[in-house]
C-alpha cells in the first residue's frame, strides 16, 4: 500500500425530497439527479432509489408498482427491511426477504411488477429498500433477460481480524473473498456492517466511480467527514484508500465500478445508447416483444 493515497470525498448527498414509485415505494433518488450529478457520473450505476425506513400499517393491500417494462440495464433490489414480491413476463416470480437481493438483468426486455409481499402487507412493520439500475455495456444490452436470486445466507461474508466489521461481498471481491453476483462490467458492491465501534480501510481504484450510502447509524470518512443516516458519500476520482469509521450496528452500502464510457440515451424505463434504440424499445413494447403479464 506504499504509494497509495487517501481518496477524498467529493460531495455528501443528502436525501432529496421523496417521490412515490407506484403506490408502495417512497423513494429518495440518490443517483443521478437527486444528487444533481451528471447521468454518467456514477457509471455504470445509473440510478439509485432509496426507500428510507418507513412504517407500513398492518392489514393493508400489497402496495407497489404494476406491470412496467425495462430494457438495456439491470435492476438490483436490496430488501433491508420488509419483503418485496415480484412477478414478470418470463414467468419468474419470488419474494425478496430481508437481507436478500434480486439481481435482474432486464437486458433485451421484461415486463414486471414489484409490490409488498402479501405476508408483509398483512403483518406491516418497517420497510427499507434500495433499488439500483446498473447500466449494461452496449454489447450486452440485447441479451436475453436473466435473474440472480441472491439469498442472504449465500452471500460470502468477510470478517476483519478483530471481528469488529463484517463485509458482505455482493459483487467483485474483498480481500480473497469473491462476490456472489455475476456482473457484465467490473463492479465492487458490499454491505459493510460494524459489529462494534471500529474502522475499516478500503483499497479502491481511483478511476472507478465510487459512493457509499449510510443505511444505519453514521460514519466518519477519512477521519474528517461525518455522513449521517440516509445520506450518501460520493468520492472524487483520485486516490485509492477510503477509511470508514462506524459505531456498533452501523451499516453502509458500498458501490464502486469501472465507468462504461459509452453514450447514454435514457427515457423512462429504457436505458440505451442512441435515440433510435429508445424509439425501437417503444415499438417493441407496442408489438408485444416484452411478453405478457
Ligand atoms: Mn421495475
Amino acid at each position: 500500500m506504499n504509494n497509495l493515497k487517501v481518496r477524498p470525498l467529493e460531495k455528501i448527498v443528502l436525501p432529496a425530497e421523496p417521490h412515490m414509485v407506484g403506490d408502495g415505494f417512497k423513494v429518495h433518488n440518490m443517483i443521478p439527479n437527486g444528487a444533481r450529478i451528471a447521468l454518467d457520473r456514477m457509471s455504470p450505476f445509473f440510478l439509485l432509489d432509496y426507500n428510507a425506513k418507513m412504517d407500513v400499517t398492518p392489514g393493508g393491500l400489497p402496495k407497489g408498482v404494476g406491470a412496467h417494462p425495462h430494457r438495456g440495464f439491470e435492476t438490483v433490489t436490496i430488501a433491508y427491511k420488509g419483503k418485496v414480491a415480484h412477478h414478470d413476463s418470463t414467468g419468474s416470480k419470488g419474494i425478496i426477504e430481508e437481507g436478500d437481493i434480486q439481481w435482474m438483468s432486464a437486458a433485451s426486455g421484461v415486463l414486471h411488477k414489484e409490490y409488498y409481499a402479501e405476508e408483509f402487507a398483512e403483518s406491516g412493520g418497517v420497510f427499507q429498500m434500495v433499488q439500483l439500475w446498473i447500466n449494461l455495456p452496449a454489447k450486452y444490452k440485447m441479451n436475453p433477460p436473466a435473474y440472480q436470486a441472491i439469498i442472504n445466507k449465500d452471500i460470502p461474508v468477510y470478517l476483519t481480524d478483530d471481528e469488529k466489521v463484517s463485509v458482505e461481498v455482493i459483487a467483485g471481491a474483498f480481500k480473497s473473498y469473491k462476490g456472489i453476483a455475476h456482473t457484465f462490467s467490473p463492479i465492487e458492491m458490499y454491505n459493510i456492517l460494524f459489529l462494534d465501534d471500529a474502522e475499516i480501510v478500503l483499497e479502491t481504484y481511483a478511476h472507478y466511480n465510487t459512493a457509499l450510502l449510510v443505511i444505519e447509524g453514521e460514519v466518519v470518512i477519512n477521519n474528517e467527514s461525518l455522513i449521517n443516516t440516509d445520506s450518501m458519500g460520493l468520492f472524487a476520482n483520485k486516490g485509492e484508500l477510503i477509511t470508514i469509521k462506524g459505531t456498533k450496528n452501523t451499516k453502509v452500502l458500498f458501490l464502486s465500478g469501472e465507468p462504461l464510457n459509452e453514450p447514454i440515451a435514457s427515457y423512462g424505463p429504457f436505458l440505451m445508447n442512441t435515440e433510435e434504440e429508445i424509439v425501437q424499445a417503444f415499438k417493441d413494447l407496442e408489438n408485444g416483444k416484452f411478453g405478457q403479464l
